[in-house]
């Protein structure tokens, strides 16, 4: 912990300010802006937990003196983290934890039990409650599994909120000479990352080298692969590449699609951009890297800074090593230099341009309601995509 990139519901202060550290990390944990709700019928256990829990930096403390109560709460969106005993008036802890779960799946749960009811809590709970405390409770014992349920909401709401990337290029190393740096990027913020290649490269090297080079990559990225085996040079607007790409799309159900642009001197990218603007018509976001092919009408309206990533980038595209002595556009000085140019539109030292057709995605534009949004707001992909548009 103490790396405060993913994103989560629980912080409302601006944390990615500074490269993605949180200034409110304390303890390893970042920790603004969360919301335990105590339902304890013992109300000098109760505020004895209030006393303790908020004074952590960021807390709040709200109690509840009856299951219904507590339940409400859950209801209303206010509470982060529920600490319950297992015996409550209105509603049993047993009653509060399934329903509170029911209405947020990912609701960390502490249960306060006594001593005796221990056994029989933990064989019923084991599966819906994240921790026991058997009372007495020390202030130790509220502190660090505080902290645990911190982390567990963090992790919680990263997991549920996470946009798929699908990156689609017609032969091996497109993707990466155009977007390798903001692909790392979001394997960095933990979003699953998907590559397609709709050839296996044979005109510019054999097949057989050109699949182990591309599956090295794409491990190397963290990666999975999809690696058709359409004719080198020859591939279509139509099916079967449309075929193809609605396949993988619907398998995956990405919400971000990176492709060529259009304008590209090769025939096999302009006839994959065409086929993905039609596949993935009902993908949020669709946006176009450029390549070494690409003419002079590319036009760019996003610029990402890859800051911090280049040399992943790099390292992807020596997994290319078949054609790294070929292909002047590979060379290192040459893909770092073409990234500084463009960082004088997008900021920071090195950035991708993109041509983005279609995005109502709330990633690099906000609009999308509830957690989803402000999980977005905090990624730092969004983030440095969203500070192209300035
Ligand atoms: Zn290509």
């Amino acid at each position: 912990m103490g790396d405060c990139s993913r994103p989560h519901r629980l912080r409302t202060l601006d944390c990615t300010g500074s490269g993605g550290r949180c200034p409110l990390i304390e303890g390893g944990l970042c920790v603004g802006d969360l919301r335990v709700l105590v339902a304890e019928d013992d109300r000098d256990l109760a505020e004895f937990a209030r006393t303790v829990l908020s004074r952590r930096p960021g807390v709040t403390v709200m109690v509840a003196t009856d299951g219904r109560e507590a339940l409400a709460a859950v209801d209303r969106g206010d509470v982060d983290v529920l600490f319950t005993d297992i015996e409550m008036p209105g509603l049993t802890g047993l009653d509060l934890v399934g329903q509170a779960r029911r209405r947020d799946p990912g609701l960390p749960v502490v249960m306060m039990t006594a001593h005796a009811s221990v056994d029989y809590a933990i064989t019923a709970l084991r599966s819906q409650v994240d921790e026991f405390l058997v009372k007495p409770v020390s202030a130790a014992q509220f502190r660090s599994c505080l902290d645990a349920m911190t982390t567990l909401r963090h992790d919680r709401d990263a997991a549920g909120a996470r946009p798929t990337v699908l990156a689609i290029g017609a032969h091996p190393d497109d993707v990466e000479i155009g977007v390798g740096g903001l692909l790392a990027a979001h394997r960095a913020a933990g979003d699953p990352v998907v590559i397609l290649t709709l050839s296996r490269g044979a005109r510019g090297g054999t097949a057989d080298d050109r699949q182990h080079e591309s599956l090295a990559a794409a491990e190397l990225l963290g990666a999975r692969l999809f690696l058709e085996d359409l004719e080198d040079t020859r591939i279509s607007a139509a099916d079967p590449t449309v075929s193809i790409v609605e396949r993988v799309t619907r398998e995956i159900d990405p919400s971000i699609v990176y492709t060529h642009s259009v304008h590209d001197r090769h025939q096999d990218h302009r006839a994959v951009h065409q086929a993905v603007s039609v596949a993935t018509r009902r993908v949020a976001t669709l946006a176009c890297f450029q390549s070494p092919s690409a003419t002079v009408d590319f036009q760019p309206n996003r610029f990402v800074p890859i800051d911090g990533f280049t040399d992943t980038k790099l390292a992807l595209l020596e997994c290319f090593g078949s054609q790294t002595g070929i292909r002047d556009y590979l060379e290192p000085d040459f893909v770092l230099a073409t990234a500084r140019y463009w960082s004088r539109f997008g900021g920071g030292r090195s950035c991708e341009p993109l041509e983005v057709l279609r995005d109502t995605s709330g990633l690099i534009s906000p609009g999308r309601s509830g957690r989803t949004t402000a999980a977005h707001e905090h990624s730092p992909t969004a983030t440095a995509t969203e500070r192209m548009t300035a």
